[in-house]
């Protein structure tokens, strides 16, 4: 009989495929491990303006299907919509979607990795659809494509983030409070838009205003990263509004915020609060938003067989893929262990930390490397060729392997990023 342990995976996109092959290679063969996911490929999110500002479908290269190297290693891939999580009963309920009019089904696990990301809160702005523009999927990416190639008049541009609650439970580790979910890429659109605007004869940094509802962008790059970024945005000429506290409504001439001002943009190019699926709302291993609480070693404190990667985890702030990616490290090698009765003794908790490649426009890009948001003492901005070379870098990589980066890609891309010059 199998005596092997169910592991099932909720979400197969960054953190949930990452972590799927990090545990195959590391459980040697003691898990059976089943994924469940609505779509059968990875979207490549960071990429998205890259292709947008080349004029390309982000799709023809961005989509990817994950199946065959789930295959190879044995792991089961089920797509249908998760619509429930019973932790007592350790089920979930989940609905085929290969055809309309399937039955509710369910699967039971002893453990269970929750990876299935948040919900991107457009529909909570008033006047999004019909005024707004994002990069965060193929549909959204196509729209902004279709508007700067034969749309755009040459007006003004603001770029920035509605107001992200985070989740709050007296069991997470004490991190600190962000007030947007993920402010790397509107720093980075700012810049690699801007350039566009120029190739394109259309303007440059000063038709663009970045915005923010705390008391300053990207405050998860640390104090030290901002004293250098933003004097340098501002001899370039962006336009720049804190503490806005939130998106009150976008409308055609620009957008008015919660502080009660508003600001003219013909574009409005907005990311919105990161909020947890309604699913995990009110559920007993969640915070008070549906985060789901773990430790440093991404474990639920009163579900020990309960795990969470990525985006859909508490502690993972800033929404950010390079921080699931280091979750995916720890909690697979966790779970390795225990399915194999080893001692988790020599596993280093997370230490959080922005690593952060950006374009920048013409081949260049910046790069970040940074702790201090969390009390350390690194802290590293590079500007170039190189950590534009590194981003794309790992796009091909992570497409190649499947999502299991060997694991002396990120100390590699560390090591290129703080060392290189250029
Ligand atoms: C424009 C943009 C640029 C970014 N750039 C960077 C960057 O440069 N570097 C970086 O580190 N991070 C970046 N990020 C953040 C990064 O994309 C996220 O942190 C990352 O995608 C999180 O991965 P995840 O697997 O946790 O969640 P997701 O990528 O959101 O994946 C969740 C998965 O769960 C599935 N799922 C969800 N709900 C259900 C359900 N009910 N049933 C079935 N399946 C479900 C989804 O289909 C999806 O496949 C960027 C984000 C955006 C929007």
């Amino acid at each position: 009989m199998n005596k092997n342990k169910r592991v099932l995976v909720l979400g197969c996109n960054f953190a949930g495929l990452t972590f799927s092959r990090y545990l195959h290679s590391r459980a040697k063969g003691k898990a059976d491990i089943t994924v469940i996911d609505r779509k059968n490929y990875i979207n490549f999110i960071p990429n998205i303006p890259i292709e947008v500002f080349n004029n390309h479908n982000p799709a023809d290269t961005l989509e990817f299907s994950f199946q065959k190297h789930l295959r190879r290693d044995g792991t089961s891939f089920v797509q249908g919509e998760i619509e429930a999580i019973d932790p007592d009963q350790k089920k979930v309920y989940f609905t085929p979607n290969e055809r309309k009019g399937a039955a509710q089904e369910s699967l039971e696990y002893d453990y269970l990795v929750i990876a299935v990301g948040c919900k991107l809160a457009f529909d909570k702005i008033e006047g999004f659809a019909e005024y707004g523009h994002t990069f965060s999927d193929t549909f959204y990416g196509n729209e902004v494509r279709d508007y700067l190639f034969n749309q755009y008049k040459g007006g003004p541009i603001a770029i920035g983030s509605d107001r992200f609650i985070q989740g709050k439970s007296p069991k997470l580790p004490n991190i600190p409070t962000a007030f947007a979910a993920c402010e790397g890429p509107p720093v980075e659109l700012a810049f690699s838009l801007a350039d566009w605007l120029e190739e394109h004869d259309k303007g440059d940094a000063s038709k663009i205003t970045v915005f923010t509802p705390a008391e300053v962008i990207a405050e998860d790059a640390g104090e030290t990263i901002l004293n250098q970024l933003l004097p340098m945005m501002t001899e370039m000429g962006y336009g720049y509004k804190k503490a806005t506290i939130g998106i009150k409504r976008l409308y055609k001439e620009g957008i008015e915020f919660k502080d009660g001002t508003s600001l003219e943009a013909e574009m409005k190019i907005i990311f919105p609060n990161w909020e947890p699926h309604d699913f995990m709302k009110g559920q007993p291993f969640a915070d008070d938003q549906g985060f789901v609480v773990t430790d440093l070693y991404m474990r639920n404190p009163d579900y020990p067989e309960i795990f969470a990667v990525g985006d859909a985890a508490a502690i993972t702030v800033p929404k950010l893929g390079s921080l699931g990616h280091m979750e995916c490290e720890i909690a697979s090698e966790v779970l390795a262990n225990e399915l194999q009765g080893q001692s988790n003794e020599h596993v280093k908790p997370l230490h959080p930390m922005v690593v952060c490649f950006g374009d920048m426009g013409s081949h260049k890009g910046f790069y970040m490397h940074t702790d201090e948001w969390w009390g350390g003492k690194t802290s590293i901005l590079k500007m170039g060729y190189t950590p534009y070379i590194l981003k794309m870098g790992f796009k091909t990589m992570y497409q190649t392997l499947g999502g299991k980066i060997p694991g002396w890609g990120m100390p590699m891309s560390e090591l290129l990023g703080d060392h290189s010059i250029i």
